[in-house]
């Protein structure tokens, strides 16, 4: 060999003896020959007494298989194994040396194999952290939206709750939204539809978040969090809101961002978002508490009519509790038959100076509570809604006025009532199979359609494409329709023509100053022409005196419903009174 090879040999021995590696090499039946210190550092404290003779004796216990992998390797060079990761945690006496060790085994000719050995204790426990945080992050983010979840949620809310500075109490703000008709959206188009609205719903609200595009980083800015917590519930947490209003302007901003129209499976569908929003000074507990208090306010905007925020009051919960033991005893009302009907007569009042007293009745249910007494249906229909029951209720009352409308008009002939109005809340409309269920009704008791009026307020009718589908195929089975409550809600003249029904009733609020304000005259006369000019007839409710009954008459309400003429009735006392009154002179 010339010199220059030798002093290049030289050092590359040099290099492989003080490499940051093992390096062993060995016979095919692992008898070492050559090992540098590293790999004599790595191995001695697997060797049994020291002995490092042969190499997969010394790793018997640990890497059992390498000898026959060695054994089995027909090629005359090449990779055995490559980072063959070695756990070394069972050996007691390496408590403080590798956890881990990586084999690599080369042939290096007929004769000869080569064993690479490292410390793989970093890697591993790198590679296991990064493993947990992915789990980590996955247990706290909802799959769906890539949002936080429920848990991510409470812990920030947590976070906030412990912080003993009491001034940035008064700094977060948690907003719980909640979409007003998502579960119709999910029964009528199907889930895919539903979620991918909730999907487009997290990117508004994401971007309604994000901070303009001219917010210099140095600028301090308030933290927020997005977080789908279930179904269609979604919540933010705002820290750090000094602005006096800034939390109702996010409020303000997510709200009009969500509540714009979407496009889902080629349907144009608006939803709108109720939200419940517990402002850190009012909030108290731990993060469910502040949780359920959101969404009792949640639940009050959507009382108040959906598309709105609410802020959270203590007193909100009482309410709520009460709310709850309604919910409760109203399942046992309807198992224990503590509903019942009561119906109040509606008369004709343009009938030459007499009154009609067989124009109709309006069924109105009652809820004979065993400790409260009688409850009125203000007090249950909108839980019974919320809750679910209201099928079972609207059910009821439907069934059981229908038959005692059909046995009127077997007994009393002439004088039975011509037509009955039963009220239909928005929770019914919304129900797959309903209009199966009233055929059934009708079928079953004797009942004929025409005969039947159902009341819808005005926001109901109005609602959308699917609540007008459903109107006009109870209209096409010869249901008349009514609208209820005809000036309370957003009501429009201008958009009469539009609601398919038979009938306007023009509430009591305006009925009731009829006799005495005559901005209310003008609108009760305004009202009855437009609905003449549709071909539509009028019912005055609530009327309650001689010249509230003058007035509409004169203004040419076709009827009227109210105590003057007579309060709700049992079905019994009812025909008594349509016994009594025939063809009264008014
Ligand atoms: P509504 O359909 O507008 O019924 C008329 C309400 O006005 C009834 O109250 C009736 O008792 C009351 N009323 C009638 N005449 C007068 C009057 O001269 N003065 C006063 N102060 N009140 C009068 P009620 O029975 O408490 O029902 C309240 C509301 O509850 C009903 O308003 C209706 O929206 C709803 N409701 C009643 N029964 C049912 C039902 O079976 N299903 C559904 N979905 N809602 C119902
Ligand atoms: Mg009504
Ligand atoms: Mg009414």
């Amino acid at each position: 060999m010339q010199p220059d090879t030798d002093n290049a040999y030289e050092a590359l021995i040099q290099f492989l003896y003080r490499a940051p590696i093992g390096l062993v090499q060995i016979r095919l039946d692992g008898t070492i020959e050559m090992l540098n210190p590293m790999s004599a550092s790595l191995l001695i404290p697997l060797a049994k007494d020291g002995n490092l003779e042969n190499l997969f004796y010394v790793l018997a216990t640990v890497a059992p298989l390498l000898c026959s992998m060695a054994t089995h390797f027909a090629a005359p060079t090449g990779v055995i194994c490559e980072s063959l990761r070695v756990d070394l945690g069972a050996i007691a006496a390496i408590e403080s040396g590798p956890q881990f060790l990586s084999i690599s085994l080369l042939k290096l000719d007929a004769n000869r194999l080569m064993a690479v050995l490292g410390d793989a204790t970093f890697e591993m426990q790198r590679e296991q952290e990064t493993l947990a945080r992915r789990l980590n992050s996955a247990a706290r983010t909802d799959a769906l939206t890539q949002m936080p979840n429920r848990r991510a949620v409470q812990e920030q809310i947590g976070f906030m709750m412990a912080r003993p500075n009491a001034a940035a109490h008064g700094e977060f703000a948690v907003l719980f939204m909640n979409f007003d008709r998502f579960r119709q959206i999910n029964d009528t188009l199907g889930n895919a539809a539903g979620d991918q609205l909730l999907t487009e719903m997290a990117e508004r609200m994401r971007a309604a978040l994000r901070p303009p595009s001219n917010h210099t980083a140095l600028a301090s800015s308030p933290s927020q969090m997005a977080a789908r917590i279930g179904g269609d519930e979604f919540v933010v947490v705002l820290d750090g809101m000094r602005r006096p209003g800034g939390v109702e302007s996010v409020a303000r901003r997510l709200l009009e961002a969500i509540g714009k129209p979407y496009r889902i499976s080629g349907h144009e569908i608006s939803c709108k978002v109720s939200m419940g929003i517990v402002l850190g000074a009012e909030a108290s507990g731990d993060a469910d508490a502040v949780l359920r208090d959101a969404s009792i306010a949640m639940a009050q905007a959507k009382r108040d009519g959906g598309g709105r925020y609410t802020l959270f009051e203590a007193s909100m919960r009482e309410l709520a509790a009460r709310r709850g033991d309604i919910e409760c005893d109203l399942r046992r009302a309807l198992q224990e038959n503590q509903l019942f009907v009561l119906y109040q007569p509606v008369v004709g009042l343009l009938k030459e100076g007499r009154i009609d007293h067989s124009v109709g009745v309006e069924a109105l249910v009652r809820w004979q509570h065993p400790i409260h007494g009688v409850v009125s249906p203000l007090e249950f229909i909108q839980i019974a809604e919320e809750c679910g029951l209201i099928g079972a209720v609207g059910d009821f009352v439907l069934s059981k006025a229908c038959s005692d409308f059909v046995q009127w008009q077997s007994e009393l002939g002439a004088i039975a009532p011509r037509l009955l109005a039963v009220n239909l809340s928005r929770a019914q409309l919304a129900q797959p199979g309903w209009i199966d269920t009233v055929i059934k009704i009708l079928q079953s008791s004797g009942m004929h359609a025409q005969h039947l009026q159902l009341e819808v307020t005005e926001s109901l009718a109005a609602q959308d494409q699917q609540v007008q589908a459903r109107l006009h195929e109870l209209k096409a089975l010869g249901i008349k329709l009514a609208l209820d409550d005809f000036g309370t809600g957003y009501s429009s003249l201008a958009s009469l023509h539009l609601l398919p029904v038979d009938t306007v009733k023009i509430d009591r609020s305006f009925v009731s100053q009829g006799d005495t304000s005559h901005h209310h005259r003008i609108l009760i006369e305004a009202t009855v022409k437009v609905a003449r000019s549709l071909g539509m007839d009028t019912v005055a409710e609530g009327i309650e005196t001689q010249a509230q009954a003058a007035v509409v008459r004169q203004l040419k309400c076709d009827k009227g419903q109210g105590y003057l003429f007579s309060k709700p009735l049992a079905a019994a006392a009812l025909v008594q009174w349509l016994t009594a009154t025939q063809e009264t002179i008014c």
